[in-house]
This record gives structure tokens, sequence and C-alpha cells, in this order.
């Protein structure tokens, strides 16, 4: 069942990055577990899937401390600075980075063990009250300040747009977001690559990947709908 879920997400996924000129290899599936069984992954892990999202740091923590072979754990929800040490040796990539205060934390824990961080930044594209991140005019100066810190590298952007009934209400903030990523890719700040744009969840994907997408975080697409209750 989740199987064959993912099956028909990453065809919808591949389809997508062929209608946008792309290669299918160059956008990502993410399959966001959060809330899931340890069960959920491991089946998915016996198809060949690599790529998991948690939004909770301690979730992600136990799911990759428990399951049965190295998969890439990506870290997609806001994340407080007293946890980032649950995250900061698990992590492949921290999606939502979106202040200086985080990324001091950040530096100081993968200082601390010789790593260097993977980041995103996270952006508030539509400029919504209930949204964690920065807006698009703070965005540049926020990567400027970040890309100092030595233990960090930052990838890209990632957004969460909002949520709609019609994807299409979605194109123009998708669009809005390669825009940002290209102007600040142009401005060639020292270790800073913006290669990665990570935009799309189960409602909205194939219209991100549309618009340049690099990445996508699909959950209930794949798993089902979630329970927060129990
Ligand atoms: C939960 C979550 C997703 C996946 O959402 P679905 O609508 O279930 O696909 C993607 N990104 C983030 C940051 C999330 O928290």
């Amino acid at each position: 069942m989740i199987e064959e879920n993912y099956r028909k997400v990453e065809e919808k996924v591949r389809a997508a990055a062929v209608r946008s000129g792309r290669q299918p290899e160059d956008v990502t599936l993410i399959a966001v577990s959060k809330t899931k069984p340890l069960s959920d992954i491991e089946a998915l892990i016996r198809i060949g899937v690599r790529e998991f999202g948690e939004n909770k740091p301690q979730e992600l923590k136990e799911k990759y401390d428990s399951v049965s072979q190295p998969v890439h754990f990506h870290q997609i929800g806001h994340l407080q600075t007293n946890k980032v040490k649950y995250v900061i040796d698990r992590a492949v990539l921290i999606h939502s980075v979106d202040s200086v205060h985080l990324a001091e934390q950040i530096q100081k824990e993968a200082e601390k063990r010789g790593l260097t961080t993977e980041v995103l930044i996270e952006v508030n594209a539509a400029g919504e009250d209930t949204k964690f991140g920065v807006s698009i005019d703070e965005t540049e100066p926020l990567v400027r300040e970040i890309a100092k810190f030595p233990n960090i590298r930052i990838r890209g952007l990632m957004t969460i747009a909002p949520f709609v009934d019609d994807p299409e209400e979605n194109r123009a903030v998708f669009r809005a977001m390669k825009q940002l990523l290209l102007d600040i890719k142009s401005q060639k700040i020292d270790n800073v690559d913006m290669s990665v744009l990570s935009m799309g969840m189960t409602n909205d994907y194939e219209v991100a990947i549309e618009e340049g997408a690099t990445m996508v975080r699909v959950g209930t697409a794949i798993f089902g709908e979630r329970n927060y209750d129990i």
C-alpha cells in the first residue's frame, strides 16, 4: 500500500520534472514520515527509498537510531536551539534555518563535532503570520550573515506554501522562490551554492516541480493521513 503510493508519487515527480525540461534525477522525493511508525519507513527502505523527512528533532533521532540500515533523514520542521543537538550529526540537511541565533547554535554544535552542516534557509514566501521563516526581503541579508559561519554550508532555500484548495494558487509563490534563489545565486556569496530549492508537499508538489523545485517533501500522499491524537 505505502509502497504503491510511493511509486505513484515517484511517477508524478518524474513526469513533472520532464515537463519542466529537467531530468527526473534532478528532483529528490523526500518521504515525510513524521508521526508514522518505523515499520512504514522499513517498508519503503525495502523498495530502495533512502530519503525521509521528519519535523520533530527527537523523533528524527529515535528513527535514525532505530532503522535497519543507514538512510538519509531531513530535518524539515522548525528547529529550536536546544534541539540542535539531536539532529546535528543525524540530519543530512536542515531545511528550516531562519535566524542567525539558530545558525549560531548549529555552528557551535557542528564545530564541537568537527562537522560541516548543510542547511537551507526557510522563507515565508507568502508572508503568512502563522509560519516560520524569513520574508523574501530578509533572505539575502540572512544568507550573507549565516555564510560567515565556517561549519555551516548553505545549499539553498525552502518554503512551505499556503494551504490552498487549488495548487495553481501557489504557482506564483513557487515562481517567486525560484527567482529569489537565482538572484542570490548570482551574488556568488562564498560558502553558498543555492542549488537546492525545497518546496512542494502532497497538495502542490507537481506545480512546485514545474516551477523549479529540486526537493519535494511528501507525507500524506505516501503514508496516508496523520493522526495527531495518538
Ligand atoms: C508535514 C510536512 C510536509 C508534508 O506534508 P504533506 O501535506 O503530508 O505532504 C512537508 N513539509 C513540512 C515542513 C512538513 O512539516
